[in-house]
């Protein structure tokens, strides 16, 4: 075992707080990570609040892990000591069902077990990015392309593949009208990786305060969703609507933006429950569905479409101290687009 310094809560809805953790020893397929770089996803704050099932404590949240490998064990092959590398929200699956077998393996039968806040297949608790650092299994590793900055890497280990994941599989590209509910760390993410991917963007915020940043990060045009006339505006004109709010929406006006067979996909999670009107999704054989994710293969391709696209987070650097207020920050709609961890600020 060794001992790593992190930041935990302790219960939920405390604060962060200084702490040590266990790492296991490498077993033949692990490898041991020191960690550089940790973003905050507000998946973090709704577990450290408790607001999903099953949260435990202490938990060290952080499942947007950058930084380099520091130990192999004995059977890896992909990766050697001084590789650029990231782990995102999963570190194990039976790699044995359908779904595994397909590449996604965030749907495994046997339940995929999450970087943090989890309990893996031999029992133990899972812990997250925010420490310094990390053993995870070969298979769950990803490859930081050269080009990318290990700090703008992070956010695109869950940020970027759970919004890369949905444009990807509803076909968003060149010719395609595409509408990013949400402009925080995920919406930011769909805006840029729907531009590279071709598509026409238009960014949705709740007011007009960030329209200069969603012009400069490639959206063609931004409304305020506080403003009613927007959806009389905008009635009928988009492809795919990717809504990243972590609160409940009125989906039945969401909808009536879609053109004939559009879909909106949330991957947004608020602990409440969302209703629909059956007509809004009818006149206009509608698709309302989510996105969890994705696997671990389609998220080395997001790395390296976005290293081939010049494509990363923006972000605002922070010390381990600062993550309470940065939680802060994050629920008030008052990130510009991302916090990072600096983990080399994490102390004892
Ligand atoms: P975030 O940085 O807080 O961004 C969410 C954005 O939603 C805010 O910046 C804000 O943008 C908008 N918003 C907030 N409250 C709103 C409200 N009451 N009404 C309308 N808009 C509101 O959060 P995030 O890290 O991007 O995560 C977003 C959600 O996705 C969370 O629920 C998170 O748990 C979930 N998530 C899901 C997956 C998955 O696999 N599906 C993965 C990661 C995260 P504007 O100010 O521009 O309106
Ligand atoms: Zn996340």
């Amino acid at each position: 075992m060794a001992v790593t310094n992190a930041y935990a809560v302790s219960h939920a809805g405390g604060r962060l707080a200084p702490t040590t953790i266990e790492r296991r020893e490498l077993r033949p397929d692990d490898i041991r990570i020191d960690i550089a770089y940790a973003g905050i996803c507000h998946s973090d704050i709704h577990q450290a609040k408790g607001e999903w099932a099953g949260a435990f404590f202490p938990m060290v949240p952080g499942h947007e892990i950058a930084g380099t490998v520091s130990a192999v064990g004995a059977a890896v092959t992909k990766y050697q000591v001084g590789d650029r590398v990231g782990v995102g929200c999963m570190v194990n699956s039976c790699g044995e069902c359908e779904y595994c077998r397909a590449g996604t393996e965030q749907f495994c039968v046997k339940g995929n077990v999450q970087t943090y806040n989890a309990v893996d297949y031999d029992g133990t608790h899972t812990y997250g990015g925010y420490s310094q650092q990390v053993v995870v299994k070969e298979a769950f590793v990803c490859r930081i392309p050269d080009g990318i900055g290990l700090d703008v890497a992070a956010p695109l280990l869950c940020a970027g593949i759970t919004t890369y994941s949905p444009l990807h599989h509803w076909g968003v590209g060149p010719g395609k009208k595409v509408a990013v509910v949400g402009l925080g760390g995920l919406g930011h993410m769909g805006v840029k990786i729907a531009v590279a991917l071709g598509a026409e963007v238009t960014v949705l915020s709740q007011s007009l305060k960030k329209q200069e940043d969603g012009l400069r990060l490639g959206a063609k045009d931004y409304y305020a969703t506080g403003d009613e006339s927007t959806f009389e505006t905008l009635a009928g004109r988009f492809d795919v609507i990717l809504n990243t709010v972590a609160a409940p929406l009125p989906i039945d006006s969401y909808l009536s933006l879609l053109r004939v067979g559009g879909a909106m996909v949330n991957v947004g999670a608020p602990p409440e429950a969302m209703s629909y009107n059956a007509f809004s999704l009818l006149g206009g054989n509608k698709v309302l569905a989510g996105s969890m994710i994705g696997g671990i293969a389609e998220t080395q391709q997001m790395l390296d479409f976005c290293a081939e696209h010049g494509v990363g987070a923006e972000i605002e650097v922070i010390g381990a101290d600062e993550i309470n207020a940065a939680y802060d920050r994050v629920e008030n709609s008052d990130v510009r687009y991302r916090f990072v961890i600096d983990v080399s600020t994490i102390a004892a």
